[in-house]
């Protein structure tokens, strides 16, 4: 179940896990028992991976703006390997 926060106008914000059913219900306050509204924030983003967090950063730009290539990402290599073996130079050609 999601952790939600909420405010309560006595004592403060404080988070409480609950059913995504019952996040839009008001939470009652755990010191004072006052009706509390949910509080929306910033997502933890801060609690990610480095590797994870450029990669959703390159992933969300290319979804805008994708990268024009000259050639297929990851082909390196020459269409026609070059050989050093002397049978092959009596291959037959196209
Ligand atoms: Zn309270």
């Amino acid at each position: 179940m999601p952790t939600y926060a909420h405010r309560c106008p006595v004592c403060g914000e404080f988070d409480q896990v609950r059913p995504m059913a019952e996040s839009d219900l008001a939470a009652r306050c755990p010191d004072c028992g006052s009706p509390s509204a949910r509080v929306f924030g910033a997502p933890a983003l801060a609690a990610l991976d480095p590797g994870m967090r450029r990669a959703l950063d390159v992933s969300g730009a290319s979804a805008d703006a994708p990268g024009v290539v000259g050639s297929v990402p990851g082909r390196h290599r020459r269409a026609n390997p070059v050989t050093t073996d002397p049978r092959h130079a009596r291959l037959p050609r196209p």
